[in-house]
């Protein structure tokens, strides 16, 4: 491990945004939550939400450059556990979706802990999720096609998130707890050994 690697990692690990995430409602194809963890990775999610497909675990496209490694995916079975989970946790929930309550991405707040709710390509968000959302948000479509791939729209809305929080500093400071830096620290500059420690029940040596 060389002193730049480990300079690298602190670099990420000290940009990451606990309370920035995105919920994917049944999205499954591999090329599509490939891209869609690389836009997180590179405004700082710490980790993605989605709801299985048919209990089907997610797949990731071989071309991505493993954003999974980096950005870890959190499997829900239901939308319902999954809105349960992140409320519990404070999140708001935005829906990504084109109903008569929806508004322009711009004008809703993410430096409030924000969870990015997006659908799948061919039949987009149920209606559930997107009436038990806290808000419907929706980018602006001028042309003849009625809405954009979903990690595209993944990607505008993440980086008028990280625009906006950035302007309010969320990215000069370390916004992860001290434990959980240590942890993800040492899991990413040896991820085999963690993986040993971590079957072996035991904790991870001091950096
Ligand atoms: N036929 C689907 C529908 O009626 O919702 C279209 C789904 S769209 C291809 C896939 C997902 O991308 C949507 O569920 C939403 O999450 C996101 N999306 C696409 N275009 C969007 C837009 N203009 N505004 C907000 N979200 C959008």
């Amino acid at each position: 491990m060389t002193l730049e690697r480990h300079n690298r990692i602190r670099a990420v690990l000290d940009r990451r945004q606990p309370d920035l995430t995105v919920l994917l409602e049944q999205v499954h194809k591999p090329h599509n939550l490939s891209a869609i963890l690389r836009s997180c990775d590179a405004v700082g999610v710490l980790e993605a939400h989605c709801v299985a497909l048919e209990g089907r675990p997610a797949t990731f496209s071989d071309t991505s450059a493993s954003a999974e490694k980096w950005v870890p995916l959190v499997t829900h079975q239901t939308t319902k556990n999954a809105f349960s989970s992140l409320k519990a946790k404070g999140f708001q929930i935005y829906a990504t979706h084109l109903s008569e309550r929806a508004v322009d991405y711009r004008e809703v707040d993410y430096t409030r802990p924000t969870c990015i709710l997006l659908g799948a390509e061919k039949w987009g968000l149920s209606s559930e999720a997107a009436e038990a959302a806290d808000a419907n948000i929706m980018i602006p479509m001028n042309g003849m096609v009625q809405s954009l791939n979903v990690s595209v729209a993944a990607a505008v809305i993440l980086f008028e998130a990280q625009r906006q929080r950035q302007k309010a500093g969320f990215y000069d400071n370390v916004r992860l707890e001290p434990d959980q830096y240590q942890t993800l620290e040492y899991e990413w500059l040896y991820p085999r050994e963690a993986e040993i420690l971590r079957e072996r029940g035991e904790t991870y040596p001091a950096l």
